[in-house]
């Protein structure tokens, strides 16, 4: 494989469901080439997350036999303005974020991951794992304190997510980050790394209607963009 298709493929691989086991995930098993922006992309998404990577001769990859993620429909029509985005800091924000030990999960065994299982032409919720498809292992791992939420553009990003980011970052080794102000999908966080990798976060919206201990909000919007006051803008769009 040349450098290129394996450095896309690396990335790509970072957000799809690699190993599906149930049919809800295993539509995110997929590459997405698509068009956006009038230019050439190939995409990888899962249900929280997706990548987009610029498309040249070295990487195409052929269209999926039968589409099942609508994954340009997510995209916005336009962008309004990108915000630059201090890439030290983020990272800096993101290692000062404590870390916890928790129960390592894993499918269950008992309805295979689904929650819920047939049985002569009846569907049972599965009490094994309480419907929600896993069971926990005897193995703990360590994760970012999930209490604390990163805020950006009036809307919060979990840890899970901006690992996601920062994963990205490191690999790609990006020194160049912008935030990506658009007039679509307020629930989507578009950013732009080095100018050819976009990356979309579903953020939970607005700040007042969550549940979120504000000590443990670790602000990017204030000590990140340089450009332009975020929030200023949103406000003068309403
Ligand atoms: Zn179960």
């Amino acid at each position: 494989m040349n450098p290129i298709k394996e450095k896309t493929t690396k990335l790509l691989d970072l957000f799809r469901v690699k190993y599906a086991y149930s049919a809800y995930e295993e539509k995110f098993t997929q590459y997405i080439p698509l068009e956006w922006q009038e230019k050439r992309w190939i995409g990888a998404c899962n249900p929280h997350s997706f990548i987009l990577v610029a498309e040249c001769e070295e990487n195409k990859m052929p269209d999926p036999e039968k589409k099942v993620v609508n994954l340009q429909g997510i995209l916005p029509q336009s962008i309004l303005f990108e915000a630059e985005m201090d890439q030290k800091e983020l990272i800096r924000q993101w290692k000062s974020v404590p870390t916890i030990e928790t129960d390592q999960k894993t499918q269950c065994p008992s309805c295979e991951g689904e929650g819920r299982f047939d049985h002569w032409g009846d569907t049972y919720d599965c009490q094994h794992c309480e419907e929600t498809g896993e069971i926990k292992t005897n193995r703990k791992i360590k994760i970012k304190d999930p209490k604390y939420t990163f805020y950006i553009d009036g809307k919060l990003l979990t840890t899970d997510k901006i690992e996601k980011m920062v994963t990205t970052i490191d690999m790609l080794q990006s020194e160049k980050i912008s935030y990506m102000v658009t007039n679509g999908n307020k629930s989507l966080a578009l950013f732009c790394l080095e100018g050819e990798i976009i990356v979309g976060l579903a953020r939970w919206l607005p700040l007042e209607d969550n549940d979120v201990d504000s000590e443990k909000i670790i602000d990017l919007s204030a000590k990140c963009i340089k450009m332009q006051d975020l929030e200023t803008i949103e406000v003068m769009r309403n």
